[in-house]
């Protein structure tokens, strides 16, 4: 199979900001990421206070928003416990209220002397002033999702009976010290507070107790952001991100309460992913602000559209937290599954038009061959993409069939967009061959003709009931008692086990990784898993498929090579992965026109792939 052509950099002289992004894209208020307060906060890849080499990154940050007509505020940090590693790999030392341990990442934190509470509230105030220096219009104390203010706040973490602890007020007072010293070193800067109106974790501070705290804040504060959650625990920390299976919107009615007992604005966060969302918490009376982030990596020019009523182009973000959070937690720079220029400005920031237009035929209406051809087509190129099924959509099709999982299909209603808009002619229904490409005679062919069910050479019996995750996932009937074999521990495993498991039957999910789901980003992972949990889905890990027969499956454990048994089944499921349909690459090899290989086509991967490898196929004719 032809190789990929490497993705050119954008030709000189293109014109890069002919893409809106942030504040040009309508934003009105920009927050930028967190800024520790003090040495002994830490993420490693956070911005760091004390780094003053940053202050002219920050300062072209903001002329650049304020030149847009958007305001500029910066998060101001500190992790106390929730901490992990050093810079340089090492595990931290963490330094918290008290010595009460964290439960997510195992860290037996130190109390933190006297002293460096003092130092840090101080730490809190001199990068207030340099983010007023370098000509920011606010800051917002992070006191949300269980970081060091909220530690201060929650009795079952602070300990302490002197100043610091011991009642509701003195619980108050590290906050309470923070905003004040910050109002006295950057005046002309607003303050915020970002807080969790419900921890959503045993351990933590729930709704009541929020509001409770927020309404004794507010009068230090021009504002309150309002998100949910705590990382201090794994279910909990999932509302730092929210995944799909949450609602729109789902932490309104937790600002509604806090804004009942304030009089200072509230911005509310949580899978607000289109502005008809945002407009109906804000004529709820919900929230005054709405703030999205995954909203505008997935489009960074929603606002823009939204303000001129174009809301059918919108690109709303589905919640997957593939490659956003999940890039940003693997120390890559965010992006976005459906629009994979997010994140690669520097390449992809404009879309040049063609200096020769072309005849493309885009075969496979899978995500991958949808963007190759809404790409090449938006550069001027006549596009022609055939897809065998229907309906577009491939594999999304059959991920939207899962519970929880429904706004997968919103990739397909986006992308077909994205066709139309720049004028691809679609023939849905269409089986495309050699004979007929040929016929066809196009410039450029990119195939992106996807995958389908990997079935290895197994030992299974006539008696045996053998279906793949594809079948269940189209509607096959199973029989009450399923094993489910899953060797790529992705969210086909999980989600068939789960529509399973909610259709009445007793599932066994047998995984051949650490742990079910292993491949997810972690706060999907762990939604998912938890509903799991609530279902009875008996989970098994480290199990190799060896084969089945009517009383019952066999695995190999993959750890210490011993059989494992699991009987009294009526059917095996198996979610063995995927291989390349690339039969009509194959033909192609010796084609007077170039031929481009993406997607699971060229190797089984996920969507995120394949809609990058549309890009760049679409970007290089
Ligand atoms: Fe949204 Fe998924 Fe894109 Fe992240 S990768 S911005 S969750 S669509």
């Amino acid at each position: 199979n032809p190789p990929l052509r490497k993705p050119q950099i954008c030709p000189k002289g293109a014109d890069v900001r002919q893409k809106k992004y942030g504040a040009e894209g309508g934003a009105g208020l920009i927050v930028t990421e967190i800024i520790a307060a003090h040495e002994s906060a830490g993420f490693s890849s956070q911005l760091l206070r004390a780094d003053k080499t940053g202050a002219d990154a920050y300062a072209t940050l903001a002329r650049t928003i304020h030149s847009a007509g958007a305001k500029i505020f910066a998060q101001l940090f500190h992790s106390g416990r929730e901490i992990t590693r050093t810079a340089d790999g090492m595990a931290a030392v963490a330094f918290a209220p008290s010595a009460v341990p964290n439960e997510r990442f195992h860290i037996m934190p130190r109390e933190m002397p006297d002293v460096m509470i003092r130092e840090i509230i101080a730490g809190f105030a001199s990068a207030a002033q340099m983010m007023q220096d370098v000509g920011y219009d606010g800051v917002e104390i992070v006191g949300s999702h269980g970081y060091l203010p909220a530690q201060f706040l929650n009795p079952s973490v602070n300990l302490h009976d002197d100043d610091w602890g011991g009642g509701f007020e003195r619980r108050l007072r590290f906050t309470q010290e923070a905003a004040r010293t910050i109002r006295a070193a950057a005046p002309s800067l607003a303050v915020g507070l970002r807080l969790s109106g419900d921890e959503k974790d045993g351990l933590g501070l729930d709704g009541a107790a929020m509001v409770k705290v927020c309404a004794a804040l507010a009068p230090d504060f021009d504002y309150l952001s309002v998100t949910a959650g705590t990382s201090a625990s794994l279910g909990a920390s999932i509302h730092i991100t929210p995944p799909m299976g949450e609602a729109h919107g789902y932490l309104a009615p937790l600002s509604k309460a806090i804004k009942a007992e304030v009089d200072i604005p509230a911005i509310v966060t949580g899978r607000i992913n289109q502005p008809q969302i945002a407009e109906g918490i804000l004529a709820e009376g919900a929230a005054d602000l709405c703030g999205m982030t995954r909203a505008m990596i997935c489009d960074p020019v929603m606002g823009v559209k939204a303000r001129e009523g174009r809301h059918e182009e919108i690109r709303a973000c589905i919640g997957c937290n593939q490659a956003c959070i999940g890039r940003a937690h693997k120390g890559l720079g965010v992006s976005c599954i459906q629009h994979p220029e997010s994140g690669r400005e520097l390449i992809y920031g404009a879309t040049p038009k063609a200096t020769a237009i072309k005849r493309v035929v885009v075969v496979g209406g899978g995500p991958g061959g949808m963007k190759a051809a809404a790409i090449a087509a938006a550069r001027g190129h006549e596009v022609t993409l055939f897809e065998r099924a229907h309906r577009l959509g491939g594999q999304a099709l059959l991920a939207q069939q899962l519970p929880g999982r429904e706004e997968f299909g919103g990739i397909v209603d986006n992308l077909s967009h994205e066709m139309s808009a720049a004028g691809v002619s679609v023939q849905t229904g269409r089986t495309v061959n050699a004979e007929t490409l040929f016929s066809e005679g196009p410039d450029v062919a990119i195939i992106a003709t996807g995958a389908g069910p990997h079935a290895p050479d197994l030992k299974i019996s006539d008696g045996a009931q053998v279906l793949t995750a594809w079948d269940v996932m189209q509607g096959a009937n199973t029989g009450k008692r399923v094993v489910i074999a899953d060797w790529k521990a992705d969210w086909i495993g999980l989600g068939v086990a789960e529509k399973l498991a909610a259709s009445g039957a007793e599932v066994t999910l047998a995984v051949n990784a650490a742990m079910v789901g292993e491949s997810l980003q972690i706060y999907t992972h762990n939604h998912y898993v938890g509903r799991l949990h609530k279902l009875g889905v008996r989970i098994r890990t480290h199990l190799r498929l060896f084969g089945a027969d009517e009383d019952a499956v066999y695995f190999q454990d993959v750890l210490t090579g011993e059989p494992q048994i699991i009987d009294g089944y009526d059917t095996l499921v198996t979610a063995l992965g995927h291989v390349s349909d690339d039969s009509l690459a194959r033909f192609l090899v010796d084609a007077p026109f170039e031929v481009k290989l993406i997607g699971d086509a060229l190797a089984p991967r996920t969507a995120e792939e394949a809609v990058y490898e549309g890009l760049q196929a679409g970007w290089t004719i």
